[in-house]
């Protein structure tokens, strides 16, 4: 829920919303993570060998912890400020000591990753459709409500509950406190976790919801839908009227919620999030590109079909193409209810997952066309090989991170079509065994 992050291990119902920085890969989402590694603060440098920023370092991490203390006591200036009176403030921080646990997943990225399939295998399940749908129907007056005060589709909302913590089941059991408190005062993003510390004061100091209920991810996420603490602060809404915004104790509190969050990131009431399709023979993939956007009238006349054989509603509307897995797999128009969806985490392989898992709930089927399940996903070493292999031959990647970001992504599309390749920007293992040899 925050535009220059991506959430990290939801399989292990640890965190959403936090944790990758600005330009990490943005379509293979941190949610394909291993589960949380484990391991003390004094591996740290093996866990993330590629860390190089200074709060990072071991020392600094070490002299961080040693002054957590003054640092808490420090930021209740800040508290005060926001109108959080000393002697709340002092009760609510006391006792406070840092998680350290989590300080290694600031920067953690994992040497494997999943394929998009097996993503949305893994979150399109049809243990996930059957639950889903049993949720739908418990609380059909609630999301019905829900339609008609935000116009947002019931189905997503109840697909971002299932991707998200898989339905409650995997909400996180960490001290939401505690964790913004550590990340805080120790490591890279202080600044930005300082401000979730203090929106988590504020909702404590209101009494919206119980200190020893207020549970989430390690990054601080909470709640079946996993709301940071500021997101909570902008986007949260008392639902059932009873003069709380709980939205981990009341699920009309979630589902408004959720449904606010997308309404005021741009949803649009009575549309879909897009279309799988099937392209034509010989296809310009330079044009399966998020900046590229044009009518489906416009697509229709390059040639593109719905895959279901049907007409596309409203031919004006404006949609890009996505092709996740290259020109091997499926190709997907999307149109702005995709990027609404993406608001919530701008992982494309999310907002395709939530979209189908919504389109399933409802009733509709699997994808038409295969995934290219031989396909073997790079490791991250591979993928920085692949990235400076690309950046010796003069394209432009930024600094190699090993992941796929879109200067990457544009820069396989370029070397692609230099080579004769078809250019869908997919870091398949023969494209970078081409780079190898030539
Ligand atoms: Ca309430």
């Amino acid at each position: 829920m925050k535009a220059s992050f991506v959430t990290v291990a939801a399989f292990a119902g640890l965190s959403l919303f936090a944790t990758i920085p600005a330009g990490a890969d943005d379509r293979f989402p941190a949610q394909l993570m291993d589960p949380e590694p484990t391991g003390s603060i004094t591996t740290f440098a093996s866990v993330n060998p590629q860390s190089t920023h200074p709060d990072m370092a071991p020392d600094a991490l070490l002299g961080a912890i040693a002054g957590f203390d003054s640092c808490v006591r420090s930021l209740g200036s800040a508290a005060a400020k926001r109108g959080i009176p000393h002697a709340n403030y002092a009760r609510l921080t006391a006792g406070l000591s840092p998680d350290v646990h989590i300080l290694k997943l600031l920067d953690a990225q994992p040497e494997f990753t999943k394929s998009v399939w097996d993503y949305i295998d893994t979150l399109v399940s049809e243990e996930r459709i059957k639950r889903g749908r049993e949720l739908l129907a418990e609380y059909a007056q609630t999301f019905a409500a829900a339609e008609r005060a935000y116009g947002v589709d019931r189905y997503v909302i109840a697909a971002i509950w299932g991707v998200e913590t898989k339905y409650s089941a995997i909400a996180g059991d960490r001290s939401v406190l505690r964790s913004t408190a550590t990340l805080a005062c120790i490591g890279r993003r202080q600044e930005y976790f300082a401000k979730e510390f203090m929106a988590v004061l504020e909702l404590l100091n209101h009494g919206d919801i119980a200190p020893e209920r207020l549970k989430g991810s390690w990054a601080g996420a909470f709640g079946p839908t996993q709301f940071m603490p500021t997101v909570y602060q902008r986007y949260a809404v008392d639902f059932d009227g009873d003069g709380r915004r709980d939205i981990i104790g009341s699920v009309p509190d979630m589902i408004g919620s959720t449904a606010n969050y997308l309404k005021k990131n741009g949803w649009h009431a009575g549309e879909t999030w897009g279309y799988e399709v099937v392209l034509p023979r010989n296809f310009d993939f330079m044009l399966a590109d998020r900046s590229r956007q044009h009518t489906l009238r416009q697509w229709e006349h390059a040639g593109i079909r719905r895959a279901s054989g049907a007409a596309f509603p409203r031919a004006s509307d404006k949609a890009f193409l996505l092709a996740p897995a290259g020109a091997r797999g499926p190709a997907f128009l999307m149109l702005g209810n995709f990027r609404a969806i993406m608001r919530y985490n701008p992982a494309e392989a999310y907002a395709l997952a939530i979209g189908h898992l919504a389109d399933r709930l409802r009733g509709g089927d699997a994808f038409v066309q295969a995934w290219p399940r031989d396909e073997r996903v790079l490791s991250r070493t591979e993928r920085y090989e692949l990235q400076q292999r690309l950046a010796n031959r003069g394209y432009g990647v930024g600094e190699p991170d090993g992941q796929l970001g879109t200067r990457t992504r544009a820069a396989l599309r370029q070397y692609q079509a230099s080579v004769g390749l078809v250019p869908d920007g997919f870091a398949s293992s023969s494209v970078l065994q081409h780079l190898r040899t030539r």
